[in-house]
């Protein structure tokens, strides 16, 4: 049997991507334009699980030879519950982003952070995580990711602004760092070297807040989790006061990259350019 033209036996590893909802994902893209171009017997599909339904699917999956998955909203927390052994940066983060699956086992990682490294190394490749205080916006498991990344790459503090000043105050308590209120996020920025959307908030409706960016100095970095639209607002705003910026999809590939590896045992061939596949997946 074949699948868009690759041979698929009883060998085939098989790994995938597992969300609600799960259509618009790109990893099945990225990957298996890696797998092919590597010349690997694997395949990696999309799973839709309903809500509540993720410990059941792992718990079948992994008396499987599936080799893993990765993970996305809304599971990331319920995918730490669910393993045997997590790794340290998952347990930083409380939140996976991949599962990998040996001998009835199942490990957690966070490879979000890795993700937001490379895409500040590879858009902004001056910045120096250790050159002062980076902000964070937003305190869920994508701003703990970031928080944990920057903070293990040197960065002297985080500032964690959120709408819910509480979970700020949650995540801070856990990794360090200084809390504030969306109110206060004016103050947060001065002196930032960079600042990171890491909100789910809808960027394109009115309803999402405008973050005064013009109080940032000028060459703080701007990045956005969000990928779709890949210049978003936010970014945009950025853009128009002449600050580097950092987009979402780098992060989305440096983050599937260490996937790809942990799930397929060597790392993706270089020599793809998944982005202009994305881009173009993505009618962008
Ligand atoms: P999450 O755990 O659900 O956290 C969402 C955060 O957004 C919370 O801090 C929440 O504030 C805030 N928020 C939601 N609506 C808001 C609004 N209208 N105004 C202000 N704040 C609002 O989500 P997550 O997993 O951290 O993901 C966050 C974003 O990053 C998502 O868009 C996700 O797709 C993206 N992401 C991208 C990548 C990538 O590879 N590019 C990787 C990970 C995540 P409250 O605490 O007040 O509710």
């Amino acid at each position: 049997m074949t699948i868009s033209g690759k041979p698929i036996s009883g060998k085939t590893g098989v790994a995938g991507v597992v969300g609600h909802p799960i259509a618009h994902s790109l990893s099945p893209i990225l990957h298996n334009a890696w797998l092919a171009a590597a010349g690997i017997d694997g395949v990696y599909v999309a799973l839709e699980a309903a809500e509540g339904g993720f410990r059941r699917l792992v718990e079948g999956l992994k008396a499987t030879s599936f080799r893993g998955l990765n993970v996305t909203l809304p599971f990331k927390t319920d995918a730490l519950a669910a393993a045997d052994d997590v790794h340290p940066r998952a347990a930083r983060a409380q939140a996976a982003n991949l599962l990998t699956f040996k001998d009835g086992r199942v490990t957690a990682d966070n490879t979000d952070g890795l993700g937001l490294l490379a895409a500040f190394a590879e858009q902004a490749p001056g910045f120096d995580p250790a050159a002062g205080p980076v902000v964070i916006l937003g305190a869920g498991g994508g701003a703990r990711g970031a928080a944990a990344a920057f903070l293990d790459a040197g960065c002297p503090h985080v500032r964690v602004v959120n709408r819910t000043l509480g979970r700020a105050q949650a995540l801070v308590a856990d990794l360090g760092g200084e809390a504030y209120a969306l109110a206060d996020a004016e103050a947060a920025f001065q002196g930032a070297v960079a600042v990171i959307n890491a909100t789910s908030a809808g960027l394109a409706d009115d309803s999402a807040p405008a973050f005064p960016l013009a109080a940032t100095p000028d060459g703080c970095v701007v990045m956005d989790m969000v990928y779709k639209p890949l210049i978003t607002p936010f970014l945009a705003q950025a853009q128009k006061l002449g600050r580097p910026t950092v987009d979402g999809l780098a992060m989305l590939i440096g983050q599937a990259r260490p996937s790809f590896e942990a799930l397929f045992g060597q790392p993706p061939p270089a020599d793809v350019d998944v982005r202009a596949l994305a881009l173009k997946a993505t009618g962008q």
